[in-house]
């Protein structure tokens, strides 16, 4: 029975129910009255229920879908501004012994290098990172009980936040391992980390099953219940996904936004950020032998959808879009990229031999991080290196208090531009850094307050003179 505060996967996200709201997107998908009203109560910005955004997203009339994607980039910009926060992926080992079958990590892959970083190998990449200008990780791991532990996590997020290079540092931590208990939740919290990750991969429960064979993850409402654990276990900002191309994608889209939903209900937040991942190749994993791949545009659509009925969720993606992808769809909701990603464990440091690539997905967007920062300043975006809100604690309902009153605008837009020129003194080639001391003295005037603009223009001439302090607002 779906019940959105219970605590039982099967009840939050319900079958039956997301059956219902997929014949009611169906039985509605044309009738252009009820799509102009969902459109009109979408844009009050309070977002939209999973049965409204599905009919959204069912719809193919022309001229609506132009309103949703119209407001979905006003809705962008009214809570994102022009800013584009970055981060890079660190990934620790490949160690796995679940069996996913669209992931080369997954244990009967005998031929995939099997790696695992040492706390010295953790640092190196660690340097390397910050030698591109990255402040922001997301560790990614395989799940092993007797490899990648509590222990090893515990110890090399301290390690990593203990790494200070020339001006670089790493001030959030975010991570994306295995479903795990509240215990063990409560550790990662106590360590610092911001954003604990977990894609559903798929929300629907058959289907799930036979994705996940063997291990522990196939334990369906373990793994679904996880971001359960993790709120009770202190975590307050959690990040969901889906990976699309293994189930249908309407499917999938009304299981996420039922999972925000019931977060929301129970814990009084919903997801810091919502990943949309689509699969691809990799190692032995051959992308089209999985049916339910989507084009270009039902992506585009989908991401368009999410943006409205979920207006203060950030929204991520990867190096797994092309360049021309991730374009289309920054402008339409996406808050968090990439960039300069290695998805092999240790890539950072050193190119793999042939024979040793332990990667987990072939990258698309093989940019540098200062390409990625100087196309998205060409496009007017203000990539922003930030970490602010998680070290003043504004995390989980704080935070999001602070975004539906539109009020967050008033520490991000300055905190973007200070950490901006921090990487363009630091870490950009000539060309990006004259590009964004361009863009840093255009966007000054956009600081909300005079107060608060006289207090970041002194910052930044600070920074510019290379007399640092942890500026933020
Ligand atoms: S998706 Fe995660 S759990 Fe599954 S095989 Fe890959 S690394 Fe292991």
């Amino acid at each position: 029975m779906y019940d959105v505060n219970s605590k039982h996967a099967e009840d939050f996200i319900n079958h039956e129910e997301i059956l219902e709201t997929l014949a009611y997107a169906d039985e509605n998908k044309n009738n252009l009255d009820l799509i102009e009203k969902l459109i009109e109560k979408a844009a009050l910005r309070k977002g939209l229920s999973h049965r409204e955004a599905s009919v959204l997203l069912a719809c193919s009339d022309e001229t609506m879908n132009e309103k949703i994607f119209k407001l979905a980039e006003q809705i962008k910009k009214d809570f994102y501004g022009n800013r584009i926060v970055m981060f890079a992926p660190l990934y620790l080992s490949n160690y796995c012994i679940n069996g996913c079958t669209y992931c080369p990590y997954h244990a009967k892959n005998t031929h995939i290098a099997r790696k695992q970083l040492s706390q010295e190998e953790i640092r190196r990449e660690v340097i390397a990172l910050q030698d591109m200008g990255h402040k922001r990780l997301a560790l990614e791991a395989g799940e092993h009980p007797t490899l990648n532990t509590m222990d090893y996590y515990l110890k090399s997020i301290e390690t990593i936040y203990s790494i200070k290079h020339k001006n670089g540092a790493i001030r959030r931590v975010n991570i994306n391992i295995a479903a795990t208990t509240v215990d063990n939740y409560r550790l990662l919290k106590e360590a610092g980390i911001g954003t604990y990750i977990l894609f559903q991969e798929t929300y629907h429960k058959e289907g799930y099953q036979q994705l996940h064979p063997t291990g522990p993850k196939s334990d369906y409402n373990y793994h679904t219940e996880a971001m359960d654990r993790a709120m009770e276990g202190g975590i307050d900002d959690v990040g969901v996904g889906v990976l699309f191309g293994l189930d249908k994608y309407r499917y999938e889209f009304a299981g996420l936004l039922m999972h925000a939903e019931h977060l929301e209900a129970a814990f009084g937040v919903g997801p810091h950020t919502i990943s949309v991942p689509r699969l691809r190749d990799a190692d032995d994993i051959d992308s089209s032998s999985f049916k339910n791949g989507i084009d270009d545009d039902t992506f585009a659509k989908i991401v368009a959808c999410i943006r409205i009925a979920v207006p203060y969720t950030g929204m991520i993606i990867s190096t797994r879009e092309s360049q021309k992808v991730r374009e289309r769809v920054l402008h339409l909701g996406i808050s968090q990229i990439s960039g300069g990603s290695r998805t092999s464990v240790g890539g950072y440091c050193k190119p793999e031999p042939e024979d040793e690539k332990s990667e987990q997905f072939d990258v698309i967007d093989n940019r540098t991080l200062d390409e990625v920062v100087q196309w998205l300043m060409r496009m007017d975006y203000i990539p922003s290196f930030c970490t602010a809100c998680y070290r003043e604690g504004r995390t989980g309902d704080r935070f999001m208090s602070l975004c539906k009153s539109g009020q967050i605008q008033n520490c991000c837009h300055p905190n973007a531009l200070m950490t901006l020129q921090e990487y363009l003194m630091d870490y950009a080639s000539p060309e990006t850094k004259a590009l964004g001391d361009k863009l840093i003295d255009k966007e000054i005037q956009n600081v909300p307050n005079a107060k608060a603009r006289s207090i970041v223009t002194e910052n930044l001439r600070l920074i510019r003179e290379n007399n640092r302090r942890d500026f933020r607002f």
